[in-house]
Parts: structure tokens; sequence; C-alpha cells
């Protein structure tokens, strides 16, 4: 139970200034330096990750934040959300509670009775305006999920819990106690819009705060939502990874975001992979990468090697005078690709092994082999050793 709230800004550690960018920036990058699934059992991290999600959910939607910047946590009454869940946090109390009470005579000073401040500062509201496309929609909601290096390259099925609002059941999100009715918004008239003033001069139409822009509000609301149309809920979903997944690669999954107040509209949820490293394969793209060591012997006179693939070990041809670091490319074998084209290849890079130790027979036979030499099968060696004579003949 947190005694002091902290700041939201400093939660997200940016200025009252940032812009919506910046916030978006700032919090994923705290997201994920303190998700639970990083710090198992670390009960500091995983206050902070709720509070941060809880500063974003609030500082990332445009009227949240403008409520927030007006009336600081008052704004979203005490509590936070129930505990557990990546969303945990997340406040269930309607920002607009609190314009409510403004408006019908609780909270501000002297204004009593029914009259809403802004009916009295604007007057009638113009009609004419602005699409409406974001009334009431739910927030779009981000679940981080780690898999395996496997799981990314053959495509995997997960389950996820996520507690989220969700459409509340006793008045199928409608917000309005079952019987009673919707009325035309006293703020805005039923327009949806109120002309609000900047700086005393400028005035802008806004989406009407107590109607959320739909130009109706309900007579009684619903006990159980407290008129929001949304309740907290847990919800485990399925979710169907396709092969050839990345880190980092979002998956939407549509319609599963927060509910939309009111009947709105929901959210999406985007689902975002965090890929674990593999011990023997990198992966760029749709391309891997492995290093595999093969003895000299077999790269001076050529033969077969047993490389790793994701599929199991295959054997590959090795040419005579294989050097240190070439690539034994194994096309197709790479990831498959997630838009349905070519898959990518596998490439072996060679690394070339001395024996650690020689048998009498076995360094008898490459003295033998030593005192055969002929300095023209090193062509590298040839090339250094040419150009060290011409760089200390310089000096
Ligand atoms: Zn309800
Ligand atoms: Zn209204």
């Amino acid at each position: 139970m947190p005694t002091t709230k902290r700041d939201y800004y400093e939660v997200l550690g940016v200025p009252r200034s940032a812009t919506a960018d910046e916030i978006k920036k700032a919090y994923r990058k705290l997201a994920v330096k303190f998700h639970p699934d990083k710090n198992p059992g670390d009960k500091s991290a995983e206050e902070k990750f709720k509070e941060l999600g809880e500063a974003y959910d609030v500082l990332s939607n445009d009227e949240k934040r403008a409520a927030y910047d007006r009336f600081g946590h008052a704004a979203f009454g005490s509590g936070a959300g129930g505990a557990g869940g990546p969303f945990a946090g997340r406040t269930t109390v309607d920002p607009f509670d609190i314009f409510r009470e403004v408006f019908n005579g609780g909270g501000f000073g002297s204004r009593s009775g029914g009259s809403s401040i802004f009916d009295e500062i604007l007057g009638g509201a113009s009609s004419s305006r602005t699409s409406r496309s974001t009334q009431g929609e739910g927030a779009d909601l981000r679940y981080d999920l780690q898999i395996t290096f496997e799981e990314a390259v053959r495509g995997c099925k997960k389950q996820i819990t996520v507690r989220k609002l969700e459409v509340c059941d006793a008045c199928h999100g409608s917000g309005a106690e079952p019987g009673s009715k919707k009325i035309t918004c006293p703020t805005c008239h039923g327009s949806g819009q109120i002309r609000a003033s900047v700086g005393g001069f400028i005035t802008m139409m806004q989406t009407c705060p107590r109607c959320h822009g739909t130009g109706q509000i309900i007579e009684k609301p619903c006990a159980k939502c407290g008129g929001t149309g949304r309740v907290e809920r847990t919800k485990t979903l399925p979710i169907n990874i396709p092969a050839g997944v990345d880190d980092g690669t979002r998956l939407r999954v549509a319609r599963e975001g927060e509910a939309g107040f009111q009947g709105g509209e929901p959210g999406d949820l985007y689902v975002v992979l965090h890929v674990e490293d593999h011990p023997i394969f990198q992966r760029q793209d749709r391309d891997l990468f492995c290093e595999v060591p093969i003895p000299f012997t077999t790269a001076a006179l050529g033969g077969e090697v047993d490389v790793p693939t994701l599929d199991g070990p295959a054997t590959v041809k090795v040419p005579a005078g294989t050097q240190t670091g070439k690539i034994l490319r194994l096309r197709g074998r790479g990831v498959p690709s997630l838009r349905g084209g070519q898959p990518g290849d596998l490439n072996v890079r060679v690394l070339i092994e001395v024996p650690s130790k020689l048998s009498p027979e076995q360094r008898k036979a490459l003295e033998h082999f030593a005192s055969l030499n002929d300095k023209d099968s090193y062509p590298q060696r040839k090339s250094f050793f040419e150009k060290a004579r011409a760089f200390f003949t310089k000096q």
C-alpha cells in the first residue's frame, strides 16, 4: 500500500514538457528494466514496474494527462488497482469522475447545483467540428513476452494472462444501471464537443470530457462499474506466434486492449517479443551463423564434417585447402520468412584446430611433412611477409 505517490513525471524521469514520444521512449526503457520476468522475486522491481505502468497509463493519454496536470493524483482517486499481473496498478477509477464532481457542484468553490462550469464559461457550444474517432475508445495495451530462440524460429503457441479493463457484464458496457436510460449531455448539449478557452483569447473545440463526445450521459450509473461500462478483470489469451519472429517483433491482437468507455471501441493488445540467446547459433534477420571447429587435416585434405542445424546434424563437404574463417553456406537452413518468402541460410564459419597433443607416431609423420615444406603452399603467409618486408624497408 503506497503511502505517498510519486509524481508521474518523476516516475518516468521526463520533464513536464515532455512530448508523447519522449514519454513512450522513457516508459519502454524503464519497463524493460523493471519487468518482473527480468527480476524474479524482486518486490521493489515489481513495485516500480507497477508504478511505471500507472504513470504511463495516465501520461500517454492526452485527456488523462491534462486532468493529471490540473488536479494531480486527485484526478484518479486514491488507490491503485489490484495486485499481480502485468497491468496491475492501472487505475480502475475513471479520471472523468473528477469532472463529474466538479461540474455537479462538489469540488471547486462556490459553484453549486447542476450547472456546468463549461456551460457558464462557454455558452452554447458549436457542433460543427472534427472527427469523433477517439470518443470513448479503450487504450491499447502492451505485453512483453519472453520466448526461446527455437520458439521464435519455429513458431509456437503461448497463453498469456492479462489484467485489464473488460466490458462490464452487469450493464454490457453501457454504464447505465439496468432499467435507466441515457439523457442528452448538459455540458455540450448533445454535440459531443465543447469550446475551451486557451489563455483567455483563443478558443478551441475539444471533445466533451463529460460524455466523451457521445453527446449523451447516463441517468443512473451502473453500480458495478460506476458508470464507466468497464471493470478490471484477468483474462487468459492464446497467442499464436508465427515461425520467423525476431527479438522486438510486435504481434497485434485486435480488440484485446482495454474495453472502451461506456461501450466504446476496445483498444488493441500488442505483444512485444523478447527472444533469448542460443548457445550455438546467432541470428541476423533470416540468416543463422555458427562456428564449427574442424581438424586441420580435414581442412588441408578436404573431406566431410558434421555441423549442427536447427533440425539436427547435417553433413557438409569441406574442400581441400579450407582456411580458418571460411564460411560454409547451407542454403535454406536458416530461419523461415515471416512473410512467406525464402528461408534464410545457415552460415558455418570454420575454425581450424590443431591437435593439442601428438602420439610419437603422429609427431614423426608431421616432422616428415614439415621437411617437405613448400613455401608456395601457404599463400596467406607469403603475402603477409611480403607486406611486412615492404613496411620495414620504408622505415
Ligand atoms: Zn456496468
Ligand atoms: Zn457532452
